[in-house]
């Protein structure tokens, strides 16, 4: 490996209401890519997706962009990524995604971005992987969500130990720096055979 770090960003196929998002995700690109580190991600050109993927490469850095063929079109494959996988199916990637990073950055999007984003942090308290998940709540975009996993865990159905897994922060270097150290403290233990 020649990237001191790999981390799988998952974002909006669009690019939301406000320019701070779009700001948001050029600053983890250029985070990432001035590092020299790895960008794993959808492989679409479009919305806050493309904006991260260009940005890293922009900066330095390699992408991992992984697509379904079933999406290709609609997305915009990026056929400027460094590495880009296209496969057979919307599992493919998710595991591909998953097992060549090692760390999760979720930042705003839709409802793509929140399956992906439930999915590992699921797998995590399941023990399949032990990779740090981060969560920018930027603009204060996901302030409403992280009120209903508190009051969650108020009705009896999550733990504190469970939250405690998802990193929240609302600056993109600071919760980068949080995730690139937490890696190193956990590397090695996934095993992802079992997703
Ligand atoms: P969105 O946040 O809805 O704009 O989608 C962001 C990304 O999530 C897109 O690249 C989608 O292809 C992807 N995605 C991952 N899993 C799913 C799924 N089960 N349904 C829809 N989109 C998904």
């Amino acid at each position: 490996m020649t990237h001191p770090f790999s981390v799988c960003v998952y974002c909006g196929s669009r690019q939301g209401s406000t320019p701070a998002f779009v700001e948001a995700a050029r600053d983890v690109g250029s985070w990432i890519g001035s590092r020299g580190g790895q960008l794993v991600y959808g492989g679409g050109n479009n919305g806050l997706m493309g904006v991260v993927a260009d940005a890293t490469l922009a900066a330095g850095g390699r992408v991992v962009g992984v697509i379904p063929e079933s999406l290709v079109a609609r997305e915009f494959a990026k056929l400027d990524c460094t590495e880009l996988h296209v496969v057979d199916t919307m599992h493919e990637r998710k595991r591909m995604m998953a097992e060549r990073a090692d760390a999760f950055f979720a930042l705003p999007g839709g409802i793509g971005t929140f399956e992906e984003l439930f999915e590992v942090w699921t797998w995590r308290q399941l023990g399949y992987h032990n990779k740090p998940i981060g969560l920018l709540n930027c603009g204060d975009y996901y302030t409403p969500l992280l009120g209903f996993l508190e009051a969650s865990i108020g009705h009896g159905f999550m733990n504190r130990e469970q939250m405690n897994l998802l990193r929240v922060g609302v600056e993109p270097a600071a919760l980068l720096e949080q995730l690139v150290r937490a890696v190193s403290a956990s590397a090695g233990e996934a095993d992802l055979s079992r997703i």
